[in-house]
C-alpha cells in the first residue's frame, strides 16, 4: 500500500509537469501570434526594432525548447514504467522460485523439504516447551490400481481433489504436506490428539465423497499421533510411530484411522475416544 502511494506521488508530479509545460506552450504559442499580427497590422517587412528581433528570437527559442522538454519528459515517464514493469516482473518471479522451493507442482501442497524444516522447529517447541503436537499420516488406498484402470492422468487428478480435502479443512496455521507419491502428512502444531482426530476423521469422510467420473469411491488410509514425552528431542521418534499407525491401518485391512490411546496401545478410531474430554 505504501508503495502505490510512492507511485501515485509520482506520476501526480509528472502529470502536473505535463500540465505546466502544456500551459507555457499554450502561452508561447500566444506570444509569437500577437507579434506576428502585429507586425502584420503595421505592415513591418524588418525586423526594424533591434529589441523586437530580439524577443521573436528568445520566443522562437522558447519554443523550441519547451518542445524538446516535452519529448524528455514523455521519454522519462516512459523509462519509469519500464523500470515499474521489471522490478515487479523480478519480484513476481522471485517469490515464484520460492513457491517452487517449497511447494509440490502438482498438488500445491507443502513439500518434503518444507515439511522438514517446519517439524523440526515445532517439535523442539513441543520437546521444551510441553506444547501439544499432533501428525497425521495418510495414504490413498490401493492407488496404483486407479492408474491401472484410468490412466495416470486420472490417478494425478485424484492426487489434486485428495489435496484441495486437506488444504481446505485445516486451520491456517496447520500445514497440509505431499510426503510422498500418494502419502501426505498433515501437521498440526498446538493441536490435542482429540482435536487432530476429529480433523482425521473429517478428512476421511469428505475423501470418501470424492466422485471424479469412472473411479469407484477412494478410500484412505491414516493414522494419526500426538507429542509424548517419551519421544524426547528425538523428532525422527515420533514419525517413526506415525508411520507405524499408518502401517497398522493398512495391515488392518485400509480405509480406517489407528490411533494410540493414553496407555500407549494402538486403537482403531471408530468415534472420538477422546470427544467428551
Ligand atoms: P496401498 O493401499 O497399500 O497404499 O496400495 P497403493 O496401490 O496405493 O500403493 P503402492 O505403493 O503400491 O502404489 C502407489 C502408486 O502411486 C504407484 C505410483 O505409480 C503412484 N504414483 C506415485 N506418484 C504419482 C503421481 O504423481 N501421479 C500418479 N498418477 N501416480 C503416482
Ligand atoms: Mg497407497
Ligand atoms: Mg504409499
Amino acid at each position: 500500500m505504501r508503495k502505490q502511494w510512492h507511485y501515485f506521488i509520482f506520476f501526480a508530479i509528472i502529470i502536473i509537469q505535463f500540465l505546466i509545460e502544456l500551459g507555457f506552450i499554450f502561452v508561447n504559442f500566444n506570444l509569437l501570434s500577437a507579434y506576428n499580427s502585429i507586425k502584420k497590422q503595421y505592415n513591418i517587412t524588418g525586423a526594424i526594432n533591434p529589441f523586437a528581433l530580439i524577443y521573436k528570437n528568445m520566443l522562437n527559442a522558447v519554443s523550441i525548447g519547451l518542445f524538446l522538454d516535452f519529448i524528455l519528459l514523455l521519454l522519462t515517464s516512459s523509462a519509469l514504467i519500464l523500470a515499474i514493469r521489471f522490478k515487479e516482473n523480478i519480484i513476481s518471479n522471485n517469490s515464484n522460485l520460492e513457491n517452487e522451493a517449497f511447494t509440490d507442482s502438482l498438488t500445491g501442497l507443502y513439500n518434503r523439504r518444507y515439511f522438514n524444516t517446519f517439524y523440526e522447529n515445532i517439535f523442539a517447541q513441543s520437546s521444551r516447551y510441553g506444547i501439544p503436537l499432533s501428525l497425521i499420516m495418510c495414504d490413498i488406498d490401493h492407488f496404483k490400481n486407479i492408474n491401472d484402470t484410468y490412466g495416470h492422468d486420472k490417478g494425478d487428478i485424484v492426487l489434486k481433489e485428495v489435496s484441495d480435502v486437506l488444504k481446505n479443512n485445516i486451520r491456517k496455521s496447520d500445514i497440509a504436506v505431499r510426503f510422498g507419491g500418494e502419502e501426505f502428512i498433515v501437521c498440526l502444531p498446538s493441536t490435542s490428539i482429540t482435536d487432530a482426530i476429529d480433523v482425521a476423521r473429517k478428512i476421511k469422510q469428505m475423501i470418501s465423497k470424492i466422485r471424479t467420473k469412472d473411479t469407484k469411491n477412494l478410500t484412505i488410509s491414516m493414522g494419526v499421533a500426538s507429542y509424548k514425552k517419551e519421544f524426547g528431542n528425538e523428532s525422527k521418534d515420533m514419525l517413526k510411530h506415525l508411520d507405524n499407525l499408518l502401517y497398522e491401518a493398512k495391515n488392518r485391512g485400509r480405509n480406517r484411522i489407528i490411533s494410540g490411546d493414553h496407555q500407549g496401545s494402538i486403537i482403531e478410531v471408530e468415534e472420538n475416544p477422546w470427544a467428551d474430554e
